[in-house]
C-alpha cells in the first residue's frame, strides 16, 4: 500500500531555497550522494566485522549508472540500506528546523555544510526534478522500500520489488542541468571529489584499443584509490611513491623538493602529506594547491584560514574530520580545533626542515635556491616559525657556498667586526651589477653573501633584529672602509665654502634626473677619486614601499646618492689645484650694518646672491672644461650602470680620444 505524505521541513519549501543557494556549486550532490553511499556501505563492513551480520557480505562497493539518453543517473550501493522507518526517520523528517533562516545566513558556506546537517541527501533535488531511493536494509525480515519525490514537499512511499541488500537512488536530471547527464561530467566530478574514497567506486567500463579505437571491456571501471598514500604508513613507503602520489595530485608540476607525512590520531585526528613544492619568483602560482579532504571525501582545494598563510604555499593533502566545515570561513580561524591544527602543522613543517638540516644537509643545500622563498616569507609572517628556522635557515655567499645564519656569523666574526663591536654582515643584491663592490671587499679580505630574492629587503631587515650583535651592509652603500669602520679615521678638514665648491662642480657633471650628496673623505691614495653610493637605509625603504610596504613616503622620493670625492686620490688632487688657478674664490661682500635702512639691507643682499651666482657659474663653466673631472666621474657612473645614453656615448668618443693620445702621440 502506498503512503504518501509532507516532507516535515519547517519552511513549507525547501528546495527552491536549496536551489536557489546553491546554484553555484550545484556539482556537489554527487559528492554527497556517493559519500552516503560510501557511509553505508562502510557501516556494512562494520557490522560484520563485530558479528552483527553473518550473512553474504558480497564484494562491497558504490556503484554510478548514467543513462545518457534517459537523463537518469542512479548512485547504487550495497550497504546497510534502510527500513521503512528509517527513510522516515532520516529522508521525511529533515533534521533541523528553520532550514530557510540556516541556509540564508550561511549561503557562502553551504557547499561544505551541506554534507553535515542532513542536507545531504536533499542536494540532489538541485539537478534532478524527480528522485527515487529504492532500498532494502540489512536486518532480517526488513522489506524493501521505494520513496519517489518531485521536488514539491510531497514524497511517496510503497513497497518495492528490491531484492538485494542496499540502496539505489535515481536522478531525473532536471532538463536545465542537462551537463548532469553526460558522461565526461560525471567523470570529471567523480575524479574531483571521489578520488580517494575508501570504497570502490565504479563508474563504466576500462577501454581498450581495438580496430582503432577505444572500446569498453567486461570489467569494471574503478575510478579511485581506497587506500590513498597518506592513509599508509610512512614506513611502508618510498621517496618514489610520493613523487609517485604527487604527480597524480598535479600532473603539470614540477618534482617537489621534499615531503612531509602527516599523522595524528590525538588530540585531535589529521593525516596528510604535504609537499615543498619549487617556488621561484612567482609565490603567487604556487598557493592554495592543498587539498583538504574529510574522511578520504574532496572538500576544498582552499586551506587559507586553516593553515597559516606561508603554508599555503605548499602542496599536497590535509585530511581530517575535525576541521569545521559548518562554520563561516573567517570564524574556522577562531576556532580551537582548527588552531591546534594549524600550529601542529606549522611545527611539523619546522620539525621536518630541522630534520633535513640535520641530515640531509647536503640536499637542502642543493635545492636551497628553491625553497628560500618559502621560509623567508615563513619566517616574516610567522614569529614562531621563524624562531625555529633561525637554527636551519640558509645563508649563501658570493662564491655559492652554503652555511646557517649561526655558522656564518662565526665565520666572519674575526674579520668583519666593526669598531663598535657590531659584526657586519655584506651583502649584494645582484653579483652582475654589483662586481666591483664585491672584488673591493674580498680584497680586503671580507666575504659577501648573496641576497637577490623577492623578499630579501624585507628579510634582511628581519635578520637584523633576530642576529645578536649584527647589522647588514649592501656592498654598494659605501666605501668598503666606511662599511666596515674599523677606527676613527681622521677626514679632511674643510671650510664651509670649500666643501659647497666640491659639490657644486661634481653635481655640475653628475646626471641631473637624481639628488646627490657630495662629501669629502679620505679613502687612501690608490683608491678610486670618486665612489658612487647609495644609501643602506634609503635604499632599503625604497625598496620595500616598491614592493607594497605601504612606506610610499620614500617612494616618491628621487633617488639620493652619495659621492664620496676621495680628497687623496692625486687626480682628485689634480683637479683641486686646477679649480684654484682658474676660478676666483667668491667675491666677499659684508653684512649690511644692522641699523642700516631697508633700501641697503635689500641691496646688498642683491649683491651677495648675484656675487654666488656669478660664482656657482664660473665654477660649472670649470667644471664644464674639465676633462679629468668628466672622465672620473663618468668611470664611477659606469661602474654603477648609471652611464646612459648622450652622456655614455660622449664618454667612449672620450676615452677613444684618451687612448689616442696615450698610445699615438
Ligand atoms: P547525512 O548523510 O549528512 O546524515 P543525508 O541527508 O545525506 O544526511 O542523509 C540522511 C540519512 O539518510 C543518513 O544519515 C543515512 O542514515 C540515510 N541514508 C542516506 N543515504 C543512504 C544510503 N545510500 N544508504 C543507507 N542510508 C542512507
Amino acid at each position: 500500500m502506498a503512503t504518501t505524505g509532507k516532507i516535515g521541513v519547517t519552511t513549507e519549501n525547501i528546495f527552491p531555497v536549496i536551489k536557489k543557494f546553491l546554484y553555484s556549486d550545484h556539482e556537489i550532490f554527487l559528492r554527497e550522494l556517493v559519500a552516503n553511499a560510501v557511509d553505508a556501505t562502510q557501516k556494512m563492513k562494520a557490522l560484520a566485522a563485530s558479528g552483527e551480520f553473518s550473512g553474504e557480505l558480497g564484494e562491497l562497493g558504490v556503484r554510478i549508472e548514467l543513462d545518457e539518453k534517459k537523463k537518469t543517473l542512479k548512485v547504487i550501493d550495497n550497504g546497510i540500506g534502510m527500513t521503512s522507518e528509517e527513510v522516515e526517520k532520516y529522508i521525511n523528517q529533515i533534521a533541523f528546523s528553520s532550514a530557510g533562516e540556516f541556509l540564508e545566513k550561511y549561503k557562502d558556506q553551504l557547499s561544505s555544510i551541506i554534507g553535515h546537517f542532513g542536507l545531504g541527501f536533499y542536494s540532489a533535488f538541485m539537478v534532478a526534478d524527480k528522485v527515487t531511493i529504492e532500498t532494502l536494509s540489512w536486518k532480517d525480515g526488513a522489506k524493501s522500500v521505494k520513496w519517489s519525490c518531485d521536488g514539491s514537499p510531497e514524497y511517496e512511499m510503497t513497497e518495492c520489488k528490491k531484492s538485494d541488500r542496499g540502496t539505489v537512488i535515481t536522478l531525473y536530471i532536471a532538463d536545465d542541468e542537462k551537463e548532469y547527464a553526460e558522461k565526461k561530467r560525471i567523470e570529471g566530478l567523480l575524479g574531483k571529489y571521489c578520488k580517494f574514497m575508501p570504497v570502490p567506486v565504479i563508474f563504466g567500463k576500462e577501454q581498450e584499443w581495438k580496430d582503432g579505437k577505444y572500446v569498453d571491456t567486461d570489467k569494471d571501471k574503478v575510478i579511485n584509490s581506497v587506500a590513498p598514500l597518506w592513509t599508509r604508513k610512512p614506513a611502508d613507503l618510498k621517496e618514489e611513491d610520493y613523487n609517485e602520489f604527487y604527480r597524480a595530485l598535479y600532473p603539470m608540476g614540477e618534482e617537489p623538493l621534499f615531503h612531509i607525512h602527516l599523522n595524528v590520531d590525538y588530540p585531535f585526528n589529521l593525516t596528510g602529506i604535504l609537499y615543498f613544492p619549487k617556488i621561484k619568483n612567482n609565490v603567487e602560482i604556487s598557493r592554495n594547491k592543498i587539498q583538504l579532504y574529510c574522511n578520504q571525501m574532496f572538500v576544498t582545494d582552499s586551506v587559507d584560514n586553516i593553515v597559516p598563510d606561508f603554508l599555503t604555499l605548499l602542496h599536497g593533502v590535509i585530511d581530517s574530520p575535525d576541521i569545521p566545515l559548518n562554520v563561516s570561513r573567517s570564524y574556522l580561524q577562531s576556532d580551537a580545533n582548527v588552531k591546534k591544527i594549524s600550529t601542529y602543522i606549522t611545527k611539523k613543517v619546522a620539525d621536518r626542515l630541522d630534520e633535513i638540516f640535520r641530515n640531509e644537509r647536503e640536499q637542502l643545500e642543493e635545492k636551497w635556491d628553491n625553497l628560500k622563498l618559502f621560509i623567508e616569507y615563513g619566517m616574516l609572517s610567522d614569529e614562531k616559525f621563524c624562531d625555529r628556522a633561525m637554527k636551519f635557515c640558509l645563508l649563501k655567499n658570493a662564491e655559492g657556498k652554503y652555511f646557517s645564519i649561526e655558522e656564518y656569523k662565526k665565520a666572519i666574526e674575526e674579520g668583519q667586526t666593526d669598531k663598535d663591536k657590531k659584526v657586519v654582515f655584506l651583502y649584494a643584491t645582484d653579483v652582475e651589477s654589483q662586481y666591483t663592490f664585491i672584488e673591493a671587499a674580498k680584497s680586503k679580505g671580507y666575504d659577501v653573501l648573496v641576497m637577490d630574492c623577492q623578499l630579501d629587503s624585507h628579510f634582511v631587515n628581519l635578520l637584523e633584529t633576530k642576529v645578536e650583535n649584527a647589522r647588514f651592509a649592501r656592498v654598494d652603500s659605501d666605501s668598503i672602509d666606511n662599511l666596515i669602520p674599523k677606527e676613527d679615521k681622521e677626514k679632511p678638514v674643510l671650510t664651509e665654502a670649500e666643501q659647497e665648491d666640491l659639490s657644486v662642480i661634481f653635481q655640475a657633471v653628475l646626471p641631473k634626473e637624481n639628488q646627490y650628496y657630495v662629501q669629502a673623505d679620505n679613502l687612501g691614495a690608490d683608491a678610486a677619486p670618486i665612489l658612487i653610493t647609495q644609501s643602506e637605509f634609503m635604499r632599503r625603504y625604497r625598496e620595500m614601499s616598491a614592493m607594497g610596504g605601504g612606506m610610499n613616503f620614500y617612494g616618491e622620493m628621487p633617488a639620493m646618492y652619495n659621492i664620496t670625492v676621495n680628497m687623496e686620490n692625486p687626480l682628485v688632487a689634480r683637479i683641486l689645484s686646477a679649480k684654484a688657478e682658474d676660478v676666483a674664490p667668491a667675491q666677499i661682500i659684508p653684512d649690511a650694518a644692522e641699523d642700516a635702512s631697508d633700501d641697503v639691507k635689500r641691496t646688498v643682499t642683491e649683491a651677495k646672491e648675484t656675487a654666488a651666482a656669478a660664482h656657482k657659474a664660473d665654477l660649472e663653466a670649470f667644471a664644464g672644461d674639465n676633462e679629468i673631472l668628466k672622465q672620473i666621474t663618468d668611470l664611477a657612473l659606469l661602474a654603477n650602470g648609471m652611464l646612459k645614453g648622450k652622456d655614455l656615448s660622449d664618454f667612449i668618443a672620450r676615452s677613444a680620444k684618451v687612448v689616442e693620445d696615450a698610445y699615438l702621440k
